[in-house]
């Protein structure tokens, strides 16, 4: 594609756990504005520049049904996708802008560590359905509509509960959440401060 600069998306700023954003369901996208298609543009490009695979809405302070995905750097871990019925590649669909998703997990629970751009070194294994049943619309106001495995499965489910502002930490088993509680509060008490300093 062209290597114009002109439309360059600008990044934006991850706000971390202990900012009330993330906290916040998102609204509905009721139009796609040339607003939300530069905010997809702009939250992709900052979750590249972070290294992470999925970023949503609350997590640049914005309380929207809008996430996106992007899985293709992933080797380590597996994703299966059924597209239009038939076993497809994932970046048949990457990178992937998810407006007003409906998810609908299925299959067996499966666990696996996990991250999250608002919980920087934080890990931690969550238990999840297995599988996934998407319906959403992409940036372009098209209807999207397919069912994932593995990774991918994984990742929607996450950034899906972002939209509902539940984090995955809400997720976690109480014995590793415990273990996690020092660097939980530290992190927590240092957005509260930095948000104080701010206004
Ligand atoms: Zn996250």
């Amino acid at each position: 594609m062209s290597q114009t600069t002109q439309n360059e998306p600008e990044k934006l700023e991850i706000v971390k756990y202990g900012h009330p954003a993330l906290r916040q369901k998102g609204a509905r996208v009721e139009k796609i504005t040339p607003e939300i298609q530069a905010l997809a543009a702009a939250m992709l490009e900052t979750m590249r520049a972070n290294k992470g695979i999925g970023l949503a809405a609350q997590q640049v302070g914005r309380a929207l049904q809008l996430t996106v995905l992007d899985l293709r750097g992933v080797t380590d871990r597996p994703s299966t996708l059924k597209l239009d019925g038939q076993e497809s590649d994932i970046a048949a669909i990457m990178p992937l802008v998810l407006i007003n998703p409906e998810i609908k997990p299925s299959g067996e629970p499966a666990t696996a560590p996990e991250g999250c751009l608002s919980f920087p070194e934080i890990y931690g294994d969550i238990e999840r359905p297995s599988m996934a049943d998407v319906r959403a619309t992409n940036e372009k106001g098209q209807a999207l509509q397919f069912s994932c495995g593995g990774l991918l499965a994984r990742v929607i489910q996450h950034e899906n509960d972002h939209l509902n502002g539940i984090l995955f930490i809400d997720r976690m088993k109480r014995d590793i959440k415990a273990e996690l509680k020092p660097k939980l509060e530290e992190l927590h008490a240092a957005t509260k401060a930095a948000l104080k300093l701010k206004k």
